[in-house]
């Protein structure tokens, strides 16, 4: 019973380390629950998300624009594809 418990704890552990790192918090818990302690070090061992870059820039003329965008606010070259 104890070894259950301690194994429900490294997926306990295990899923909040995931979602510290904006990874999901379910895929830390299965990693937890099936992997037990390896699991926590998987965790520990996997690199955080980046967030998405807000801006890129118009390879025409160098101007910043947002990263979504499909025409250069600065000029109005196509920069769908930069
Ligand atoms: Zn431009």
């Amino acid at each position: 019973m104890l070894y259950v418990f301690l194994w429900l704890l490294c997926a306990l552990a295990a899923s909040y380390i995931y979602h510290g790192k904006r990874r999901s918090w379910i895929a830390g818990g299965l990693a937890g629950l099936i992997f037990g302690p390896i699991g926590i070090l998987l965790a520990l061992l996997t690199r955080p998300l980046e967030p998405p870059p807000l801006t890129k820039q118009c390879p025409a003329c160098n101007a910043a624009a947002p990263y979504l965008a499909h025409v250069c606010p600065a000029c109005g070259a196509d920069i769908h594809y930069a």
